[in-house]
């Protein structure tokens, strides 16, 4: 069997916060545990919210953590550029061959357009897209384009359902038109859609398995597709649950008391790995505990799927 690899993908628009936190530990676990590597790839397609310098602090809060990685950010490697703001012209050539088959199409619908009433939603929240400009005519897409700059459709078949097994969270089942509709692929604004990016990018850099927030489940579907359409090999996936607040509330970047930068200054790197790893039910004490000492009884078997809640007072 081919080496497990596993990714930190972080998104580097400010400190890492709990929920990140808990995410880059069981992602590290699940592939060290496996005796894989690991690669650090920095999310940072919105460059302008995603400076630099939150990139390397990042880093730094990896290693103080005792999470270790061994090719990517700016350690480099033989699968870079490792920061997404620098790959757009590897996203453009896969993205061209979806131009080329004809997949690819214009969308002029505002914000305003999309979320209007009427629009279907979807669980999560998100607008399932009606096919709104799906069959302009040229004259019409040349009219559009004088008022605005068009984001960039994948055109998806009429019918179109795609399962798969989550590692953690079992099986899982969309249809994609009617769940989701055609999806961005590029924005108005140039910028590579975020489904696009992390496909390329996990199948380039050798990734095979994708641990990440369980917010993300809901979007592998589309990936899976993308992965389909583009002759890439699709890695495996493993879901968290969500990490609550005590009054079970979501955490958030808003939450300024568990961003890691006030953490620090109140615990050492063994007393939080111990309380996230008593919190994700891998010990049965809070005590405090190196990541490395994690890993020969690691198992995803031992972690919730429902959401968890952080007992009360335990950061
Ligand atoms: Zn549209």
């Amino acid at each position: 069997m081919s080496q497990v690899v596993g990714r930190f993908a972080p998104s580097p628009s400010g400190r890492m916060h709990l929920g990140n936190l808990l995410c880059s530990l069981l992602a590290w676990l699940s592939a060290r545990s496996a005796g894989g590597r690991v690669v650090l790839r920095i999310e940072d397609l919105d460059a302008m919210r995603c400076p630099r310098t939150f990139a390397d602090l990042l880093e730094q809060d990896l290693s103080w953590l005792g999470l270790d990685w061994d090719e990517g950010g700016s350690k480099g490697g033989p699968h870079g550029p490792y920061y997404q703001s620098e790959r757009s012209e590897i996203y453009n050539l896969y993205y061209q061959r979806l131009v080329e088959r004809g997949l690819v199409y214009p969308c002029f619908c505002s914000r305003g357009q999309l979320h209007a009433a009427s629009a279907p939603h979807r669980s999560d929240g998100q607008v399932v897209y009606p096919g709104t400009c799906r069959n302009l005519t040229a004259r019409q897409v040349a009219e559009a384009a004088k008022r605005r700059p068009p984001a960039w459709r994948l055109r998806l078949p009429e019918d179109l359902t795609l399962s798969f097994t989550d590692g953690h969270m079992g099986p899982v089942t969309e249809n994609l038109p009617a769940d989701c509709g055609d999806f961005v692929l590029r924005r108005a604004d140039g910028v590579f859609a975020y489904q696009l990016a992390v496909v390329v990018d996990d199948a380039l850099m050798g990734v095979t398995q994708v641990v990440r927030g369980g917010d993300l489940l809901s979007s592998t579907p589309r990936q899976l597709w993308l992965y389909q359409l583009l002759d890439l090999p699709a890695p495996t996936f493993c879901h968290l649950p969500l990490l609550l607040a005590p009054d079970g509330r979501r955490l958030s970047k808003r939450d300024g008391d568990q961003s890691l930068e006030n953490l620090q200054a109140r615990f050492t790197p063994e007393q939080i790995i111990g309380k996230l790893a008593y919190a994700a039910g891998l010990r049965s004490t809070p005590d405090p505990v190196r990541a490395a000492d994690l890993v020969a009884d690691f198992s995803w078997d031992k972690v919730p799927r429902q959401d968890i809640c952080l007992p009360d007072g335990l950061f």
